[in-house]
């Protein structure tokens, strides 16, 4: 008798818990001017802390959340005092600049290298992958503000969007990614796609610099990326990259490889896999001209086939990094992990209980990024945990699914009066009736 779960109980890193992460996210929200703090009664804080909470338990819409203000456990749990109604968070945060968030995003991220947590994601001598990635989340003939991008039709109709160029640390060997703050595209980009895309990189870089100016980065990027502007910012800022090529994009740079070839510049390498019924196939060439317009912009080439009895898929990079023999099997899986960016980010936060796409408020100002913004500290702070706390990750396990995992996390939330997060979690994994098990903490 006594207790019986004691033999498997999960290791909690007090530091980067759930708890410890919105007490981060907390302070970085308290940190942030509120213009109005004399005469109100709600703080901004209390305010950006609600909508963290909300997309923190994936409330399926703001008024959904408002009906079930249970302050208890909001106030336990996410360590707000007041919560507003669903207006007055419209209200409050529709002229707040996503800018301010920014250092909410560095806060967790120092806590993650504090914790050390952030040591498994490293990929090569001492470097993150960092992938970049532009996404939309919102469009609409009719709803539209300040920070929309127009799309003017032929016929005269306008089209509003909201897109934001998306970032995170990915390593092919982990399933979690840790998001940074995404970069808003915005009206003043420019007037395609590709130039808004671009002109958001540019800040972004910028920025990441003076966020981390001394940590170590191999930026991963898809073909559209690959010209040699972008390429001369990467290297002005000390950045290295692995960027996807496309013949039918980069004819000059593939008409090299086969000239190459036929000089025998090029090396073949080959390697295979028999439990996996694969063969993976290379063939590289170091320092050739990315184009024949800037030949002096030279790059190492990387092209790789993976052949299975079925199928064939192919790939091709350009990187600073010197391909050898030696390492062209682990730059070939640091290119391929940049589907991360789509799959394990963007693909979550539609399609996993974020709501993403889902429009919790338009505003008029910035509200509808903002709360793009904070949804995606939410998927930070998650992913932290799917990353570095084994109670998250038995609870998960246990349930199969993240929907459902998030789906439990609410009914108890609303239903139960809870001290902390971790006691939800241990609640979700050994039900209430059982006596709780003692936890093991470290100190990390
Ligand atoms: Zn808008």
């Amino acid at each position: 008798m006594g207790f019986p779960m004691a033999s498997v109980t999960p290791h909690v890193r007090k530091h980067l818990s759930a708890d410890a992460l919105f007490r981060v996210v907390r302070s970085g929200f308290a940190a942030i001017p509120d213009p109005r703090c004399a005469d109100v009664d709600i703080s901004l804080t209390d305010t950006l802390m609600s909508a963290f909470a909300m997309f923190s338990l994936k409330a399926p819409s703001l008024l959904a959340f408002d009906r079930e203000r249970t302050e208890g456990n909001l106030h336990t749990i996410y360590g707000i005092q007041r919560a507003p109604c669903d207006t007055y968070m419209r209200e409050r945060l529709d002229p707040l600049s996503p800018k301010w968030l920014r250092p909410v995003f560095k806060r967790v991220f120092r806590q993650l290298q504090r914790g050390k947590a952030l040591e498994e994601m490293v990929f090569l001598a001492g470097h993150y992958l960092l992938a970049l990635d532009g996404t939309g989340y919102f469009s609409s003939k009719t709803v539209h503000c300040a920070s929309c991008l127009h799309h003017v039709h032929r016929n005269g109709t306008i089209t509003y969007t909201h897109q934001m160029l998306g970032a995170a640390l990915i390593h092919p060997d982990v399933r979690a990614v840790i998001p940074l703050m995404p970069e808003p595209i915005g009206q003043d980009d420019g007037t395609d796609k590709n130039d808004c895309e671009r002109n958001a990189t540019k800040r972004f870089i910028v920025k990441l610099r003076q966020d981390h100016p001394h940590l170590k980065f191999i930026v991963t990027e898809d073909s559209l990326s690959s010209n040699a502007p972008h390429i001369a910012t990467l290297h002005a800022h000390g950045l290295h990259y692995i960027l996807g090529v496309k013949e039918g994009d980069h004819a000059f740079l593939f008409q090299q490889i086969q000239t190459a070839e036929r000089a025998g510049r090029v090396t073949a390498y080959e390697r295979h896999d028999r439990a996996a019924g694969l063969v993976h196939r290379f063939r590289f060439v170091n320092d050739v001209a990315l184009n024949a317009s800037n030949a002096d912009v030279r790059v190492n080439f990387l092209e790789y086939w993976e052949i299975s009895d079925t199928k064939v898929q192919h790939f091709s990079w350009v990187t600073d990094l010197r391909v050898s023999t030696r390492n062209v099997f682990h730059l070939m899986r640091g290119g391929r992990a940049r589907w991360k960016i789509e799959n394990e980010t963007f693909n979550t936060l539609k399609n996993q209980g974020y709501n993403f796409e889902h429009n919790y408020g338009h505003g008029e100002q910035h509200l509808s990024v903002v709360f793009a913004m904070l949804m995606m500290l939410a998927f930070l702070v998650d992913q932290a945990q799917q990353l570095c706390c084994a109670l998250f990750q038995a609870v998960w396990a246990k349930l199969g699914s993240k929907r459902l995992l998030w789906e439990r996390m609410r009914a108890l939330f609303y239903d139960y009066a809870l001290v902390s997060m971790r006691e939800l979690f241990e609640a979700l994994l050994y039900g209430f009736k059982k006596s709780s098990p003692i936890l093991t903490v470290d100190s990390s």
